[in-house]
């Protein structure tokens, strides 16, 4: 298994037509270079929660995901680095053809678990498990534990440098930890990319240790909901890509840089504000396009 390589992340400055009309400044901290399957904001999530579980001496990790989670694949690779058995209760029938993602988390070393549906929103763990002693992640992450691991993800910029920093939220963990690193002179912009969400923000605070810090979150960019697309996205991901080499994913950074290129055509930032958006990985999200989809 490869390692983490923490000197792959860079900062990238894009420059395109459209920011120096509107006079902002966008940088990318590219978290997706970090690793294949670890990428992005998932392996500072899942750190700490393997620290701990080392310190409670649990073998074995036991967490959610659907046939295509970033969450699943990455803590399937994060688990086999740090030596722990890792379980995965998957969501839906077990179907002839697995995902890719799922073949790799069990190439890597994960046992899955597939539970119906109704089951996997009640989030019921199946009875042949019981006597495992797991030490159990949330669906996609979501707690405190996370928001701390990711809080460290600002570590890889200079954030005193930005007005914004905008990402993807999903359960809003990888949000909740930005908000709590920040400085008063940022402010925290997350695009949901599930429809109609409007827990979000409530989930997002029960996590912000600094009350008193700016953030919103924007519902307006979901394109249908969860991993849902529509042509506009596609075209968008790829233009972005061949203008600024920088490759997103159709569920999260390709939905976060859509949505903060029509903020900043229609003047939701300043003139003179200097942005960063977390590129949170999720890359391989994209192998369940059919292929050609993309350019990259
Ligand atoms: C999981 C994920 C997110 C969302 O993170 P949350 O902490 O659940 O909000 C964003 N981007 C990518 C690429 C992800 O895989």
């Amino acid at each position: 298994m490869q390692q983490i390589n923490f000197n792959a992340i860079s900062v990238d400055q894009v420059s395109i037509p459209l920011l120096k009309e509107k006079k902002v400044e966008l940088d990318v901290l590219r978290l997706d270079k970090m690793h294949p399957e670890i990428s992005g904001n998932k392996w500072f999530k899942l750190n700490l929660h393997l620290e701990q579980a080392k310190k409670e001496n649990k073998k074995t990790i036991l967490t959610f995901g659907g046939a295509w989670s970033n969450h699943i694949l990455a803590t399937a690779a994060a688990c086999n680095l740090h030596q722990l058995e890792s379980i995965g209760i998957i969501r839906g029938e077990e179907s002839a053809a697995l995902s890719f993602t799922l073949q790799q988390a069990a190439a890597t070393g994960m046992k899955l678990v597939f539970v119906n549906r109704t089951d996997y929103r009640d989030k019921i763990i199946p009875a042949s498990l019981h006597n495992c002693d797991y030490y159990h992640i949330n669906e996609g992450g979501f707690g405190e534990i996370g928001a701390t691991g990711a809080a460290t993800i600002l570590n890889y910029c200079n954030k005193e440098a930005y007005s914004d920093i905008c990402c993807a939220a999903g359960t809003g963990t990888m949000t909740a930890g930005l908000i709590n690193a920040s400085v008063a002179s940022n402010s925290i912009t997350a695009i949901s990319v599930l429809k109609n969400n409007f827990e979000l923000e409530e989930k997002i605070k029960s996590l912000v240790t600094n009350q008193q810090q700016r953030f919103s979150v924007i519902h307006d960019y979901h394109f249908g909901g969860y991993a849902k697309y529509k042509p506009g996205l596609i075209r968008f991901m790829n233009g972005y890509y061949s203008h600024t080499n920088i490759p997103s994913d159709f569920v999260y950074t390709g939905k976060l840089f859509f949505a903060i290129d029509d903020l900043i055509r229609t003047n939701y930032f300043a003139p003179g504000s200097k942005l960063l958006l977390i590129h949170s990985g999720g890359l391989q999200g994209n192998r369940s396009l059919n292929k050609g989809t993309l350019i990259f």
